[in-house]
């Protein structure tokens, strides 16, 4: 990894290659209709223009994809492709990958991603993906995660995907509450997890977590932090200043408009580098 921690600006922890180089789409037509609609874009980035997007602003980005295959009968693109491109853009992309926990070899495939496509972490979508990150049969898949040392990442609280449409598009937003996840880090106390998001309407629930286990990490993508709410900003300048991470949920929000936002948020001056570069470094290992 050729990333320059000193010259980049920031790292962004969660950015998305929406679709493969072959057009591969993981969200059904109709999510991806109403996303566009809640988020206001429509962009839909391959790996390869998430490097060129984000070299261009001189910031370092974890980027992945959303394997739900299982349950949307859909492609994405593949975690090859994004560890293949990574490696060929490692001074500003940083590897990590989806399996769909369905998946009846997915506890292998982390192993072989990990082994032989150098990947650096791994995303959960639960409303997605349609699984309670804390029920046992996925268990294996930690396992495997914290043998490797690298972060699980699981999306947590609203769903921007399936909002607005009836039935919400079939997706249902329980499996999304972060308490869900606090049983993962009690039973896998060396896995590192990110909960991304503010977790909108389980705020409370997200802050506890990490506060009680000190191996969970707070992800601010996917809301510009205009609308924060205050008692992340709170913890994000007190007791969590060490577990708090920059990240946009590109293309979804861009980096350009967070950090606008973000300049103008009530964050202490000594807690914005920490956001921005520092957590993440020491969190992925950078260093
Ligand atoms: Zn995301």
């Amino acid at each position: 990894m050729s990333i320059d921690l000193e010259k980049i600006v920031a790292i962004d922890i969660h950015t998305h290659a929406e679709v493969g180089r072959g057009g591969q789409d993981g969200l059904r037509p109709e999510w991806r209709e109403a996303a566009k609609e809640y988020f206001g874009e429509d962009a839909k980035p391959t790996v390869d223009d998430v490097a060129v997007y984000y070299r261009e602003r001189n910031m370092a980005a974890v980027v992945f994809t959303v394997d739900a295959e299982t349950v949307t009968g859909r492609p994405s693109a593949p975690n090859e492709e994004i560890a293949a491109a990574a490696a060929a853009n490692d001074d500003v992309l940083i590897p990590f990958a989806s399996i769909d926990p369905h998946r009846p070899n997915a506890a292998e495939e982390v192993r072989r991603l990990v082994d032989d496509h150098n990947v650096r972490g791994f995303k959960f979508h639960p409303n997605i993906q349609a699984f309670y990150p804390n029920d046992r049969t996925f268990y294996p898949i930690y396992e495997a995660i914290e043998e490797a040392g690298v972060p699980a990442l699981f999306h947590t609280g609203h769903s921007g995907i399936g909002t607005g449409l009836p039935g919400g598009g079939g997706i249902r937003l329980k499996y999304s509450n972060p308490m869900h996840v606090d049983d993962v880090a009690v039973d896998f106390p060396h896995l590192k997890i990110v909960l991304a998001h503010p977790s909108f309407p389980w705020q409370d629930e997200a802050i506890s977590v990490a506060l009680h286990k000190k191996q969970v990490y707070i992800d601010l993508s996917g809301w510009s932090p205009k609308y924060f709410p205050p008692q992340l900003v709170r913890y994000a300048n007190t007791q969590l200043r060490d577990r708090v991470l920059f990240g946009s949920d590109f293309p979804m929000i861009t980096p350009d408009r967070w950090l606008a936002d973000f300049e103008k948020a009530e964050f202490k001056d000594e807690v914005r580098p920490l956001i921005l570069k520092e957590n993440a470094i020491r969190l992925l290992e950078l260093r």
